[in-house]
């Protein structure tokens, strides 16, 4: 299990005690006599028994736990784990849909297959596997998306609504690539030559870099479903990109929607 360092939840103490709004950050709240926390700016109220249990839940999630290990560890119905799991998934979702603009700069493009791969189900082949097409900015976001194919017209659609006209682009070999000199500069790696190109800016060790994390993150999840794996990347998106920050607060933040993102 991968366990996160516990100052991060420092920014839940008030709201577990039932001092401050999740709702809108504001202290001017009250307890009600039925066990509710009132929020006197925004109006709304929550009941804490709940709030504490969704702030321990989302903990988890945090941490990566799968979820009925942790329904297990709270003594909680799997079914309350999954419902708060899948809704904080659903809002990353479309959080890292509308985050941030265009890319820029020097950009990192490459494809990756995943899943449909599972221990005692052989001969599915490439059919089972998801196909991501993966766009990242270096020092800066990554992008991905779910692809049914890989041509050169999908690809070329999302380089150009996801990245600016004229940047810098390295990619690998791959046909699909090749009218992308006409959308800026371009850049070929050659894999077999990449250790000899460390000293030049000539490779994709950034976007490989988040293929291993996408795939250590899944492995600790245990097989997901090609249904629900479009969920599940976002969410790897939104770790990634968000990894220098406090993603405790950040998810808090995303699910209760008391800041905009
Ligand atoms: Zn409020």
């Amino acid at each position: 299990m991968v366990t996160g360092k516990i100052s991060h939840f420092a920014c839940a103490a008030n709201f577990l005690r039932g001092r401050k709004c999740i709702f809108c950050g504001s202290f001017r709240v009250l307890r009600t006599a039925r066990g509710y926390v009132k929020c006197r700016h925004c109006s709304k109220s929550k009941s804490l028994a709940k709030l504490q249990r969704e702030i321990e839940i989302l903990k988890g999630f945090y941490q990566l736990q799968p979820a009925y290990r942790l329904a297990q560890d709270l003594s909680v119905d799997a079914k309350v784990v999954t419902r708060v799991y899948q809704r904080l998934r659903e809002a990353l979702f479309h959080v890292t849909e509308l985050e941030g603009g265009k890319l820029k700069g020097e950009i990192e493009l490459d494809e990756a297959y995943f899943g449909g791969r599972r221990k005692g189900r052989r001969g599915r082949g490439a059919a089972g596997k998801s196909i991501v097409f993966g766009l990242l900015e270096r020092e800066g976001r990554v992008y991905t998306k779910v692809v049914e194919h890989l041509t050169a017209q999908e690809l070329m659609r999302h380089i150009q609504a996801r990245t600016r006209k004229g940047s810098v682009y390295y990619t690998d070999a791959f046909r699909g690539y090749q009218s992308l000199r006409r959308f800026g500069k371009h850049h070929v790696v050659s894999h077999q030559h990449t250790f000899v190109n460390r000293r030049t800016r000539n490779h994709i060790n950034g976007i490989e870099g988040f293929w291993s994390y996408a795939k250590h993150i899944l492995y600790n999840y245990r097989g997901v479903s090609k249904y629900h794996f479009p969920m599940y990347l976002k969410e790897i998106e939104y770790r990634f990109n968000h990894r220098r920050e406090n993603l405790f607060k950040r998810f808090l933040k995303v699910y209760f929607g008391y800041v905009s993102p």
